[in-house]
This record gives C-alpha cells, structure tokens and sequence, in this order.
C-alpha cells in the first residue's frame, strides 16, 4: 500500500513523523533534547569557545531540527553536508551552532552549569521535562527514534529498538515504564539498545510517536498475516468444525479486516479491539471458545454481544463509504 517498495518500513515511519506539526513549545523542547543526545557533539576550545554540532542521516530528520530550533530557541543554525568514506560515501547533513547559541540551547535543556569563572560544563542527569507531561513524553519518544531508532518491516518479524548511550537509556527507559510499554535491553558494541519485541507493544508505540498511518499500515500487516496463518490451520483441521461455524467466523474475520483496513483496530474500545484481534487470530474458535480465549474471560453471551456490535460498526463504515461514493 505504499508508494515504493523499496524504501523500508522503518523509514516510512520516519517520513511520517518528520511531517507531523512541531506541537507546543514544551514538545519542542523535548523533540530537541531527544535529538540533541541521538546526535548531537559538543566541541569545547580555550575563551569559552562551545559549539553544537548534529550530524543526521537523514536530510528531512536534519531539516524538522533546523526548523525546531530555529522557531524554539531563535537561534541560527549552520547546515552542510559531508560524504563519509566508510559506508560506501553516504552523506549526512551537519547542523552547526556558535558559542553563543550553543549556550542558549544547553541552557533551555538544562544540560549545562556554569562555574564562578563562566566555564560551562556538562550535566549528566536524566533530563526532567519530558517525564512530566504526556506530550513531551510522546515528543520525546519521537525525537530520539528520528535520532537513533530503526524497526523491522512487521511482514519480516517484530522489533523495534533505539540504539543509545547510558544517560539516553536511563531516559528512555524511565519514559518506557511510564507509558507502560514493556521493554528489554543488551549492550551492543558499547551502546545499549532498548527494544520491543511484542507486535502490540509496537503498534503502540507508532501510535504514542504519532505515526497513525504506520499504525494503519502495520495493523493490516499483521491482520493479512493471521488471516493466512488462521486459513492454513482451519484448512488443517475442517473436520473439527461445521461449515456453517467457519462461515460466520469468516465473515467476522472479513467485517474486522475491513474495519482495520478501513479506520485501524485501534480506534476501538479495548474491549472490542481485544475481540476483534482475538477472532482474527482464531477463525477456527467457537463464540464460547473466543469468549474463554479473552483475558479475563467472557460469557459466550457478552462474546455474542460484543461482536454483534463490531459487525454493526463495520457495517455501519460500509454504508458510509458507500454513500461518498455516490456522486
Ligand atoms: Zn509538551
């Protein structure tokens, strides 16, 4: 369903983000903390002499900052490019500021203490901003995929990481625990790396960054996986069900594929979204098998109830659509 094949899921979700408005000057700051420790050098010389250096793969990433701290902190950053020898002479863009701003920018970060004899030095706390406010948790978590993220195409597997220093991870995995989105780390060349494993918690967390189209996109991955995983088990083992149970399980499985296709699962209640997710994974499932399935079970009656309401939303969108289309 995208455009190019070629280009990897991970960096469509990054067009994605790099697209999405810059948000409340709080937010700002926070995308601009997350990036300033992804990919951001301080340089320090004699006179007091500072400067901040990124150096970004990507040239949209290096743009969304240029403009960030441009807008947020009213200062004036240099940009070039150099080609690297390694990596077969990629090119990365460099953002570059001047002492003056530079000081501006660790102080709005509270990054940096000044000593009696005006020598700035370097804080190596865990930021505060970010971890008080929703959006800044949500800005923050984007700013340092931008900066150090990747995933995997869902077709291929589940995983999505950032790769980061001691004081990165400390942040992220403090912002991790309050979203409540378990996560797992290792050491990796010096570097931890914080990832998800778990195709939900993934999904997830596209959605807290923002990226609502890679949500769709990975939702309808992950649906045409089941789908063809659960034909292959009912193809299995037919003789374990009446036709007419697999029937109306198939027509359950297309009604919540269209919902996802159509609007994504996950702009359901949990309730029914844990339904829908559960049906797809399990055509082969009686309604009372569905319903002591879920966690916490439910009477075959409230699964009754429950999907009855999934197939009146479908249909319900199915009328909609069909009414925007006449002309
Ligand atoms: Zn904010």
């Amino acid at each position: 369903m995208r455009a190019s094949d070629t280009r990897s899921f991970s960096a469509g979700v990054k067009e994605e983000l790099i697209r999405l408005p810059m948000g409340k000057p709080c937010c700002m700051l926070s995308e601009i903390s997350a990036l300033t420790q992804t990919s951001g050098h301080l340089a320090f010389r004699g006179g007091g002499w500072i400067s901040a250096s990124y150096r970004l793969d990507n040239a949209g990433t290096a743009r969304r900052l240029f403009q960030l701290l441009k807008k947020r902190l009213d200062v004036a950053p240099k940009l070039h490019f150099v080609q690297t020898r390694q990596l077969g002479g990629r090119r990365s863009c460099v953002l570059t500021l001047g002492t003056e701003d530079t000081r501006t920018l660790l102080n709005a970060l509270h990054m940096a203490e000044t000593d009696e004899d005006g020598q700035v030095h370097l804080k190596r706390t865990v930021p505060r901003h970010p971890m008080t406010r929703q959006c800044c948790r949500r800005a923050f978590l984007r700013g340092a995929y931008l900066g150090a993220g990747t995933m995997t195409n869902p077709e291929k597997g589940y995983h999505f990481e950032w790769k980061a220093d001691d004081r990165l991870a400390d942040t992220l995995e403090k912002l991790l625990e309050k979203c409540e989105l378990p996560y797992h780390s290792y050491l990796r060349k010096g570097q931890r790396i914080i990832y998800l494993k778990d195709a939900q918690q993934i999904s997830d967390m596209l959605a807290v960054m923002g990226a609502g189209s890679s949500v769709l996109e990975m939702e309808n991955i992950r649906i045409n996986k089941q789908l063809r995983a659960a034909a292959t088990r009912a193809a299995n083992c037919d003789e374990h069900n009446s036709e007419k149970m697999l029937d109306a399980a198939q027509r359950q499985a297309e009604a919540i594929r269209y919902l996802s296709v159509q609007q994504g699962l996950f702009t359901l209640p949990p309730a029914l979204r844990e339904l829908a997710r559960r049906r797809v994974e399990n055509p082969d499932l009686s309604m009372k098998e569905l319903g002591e399935s879920l966690d916490p079970p439910i009477s075959k009656n409230a699964v009754n109830h429950r999907m009855r309401r999934l197939m009146e939303i479908a249909e319900a969108l199915r009328e909609e659509q069909g009414r925007e289309k006449e002309p």
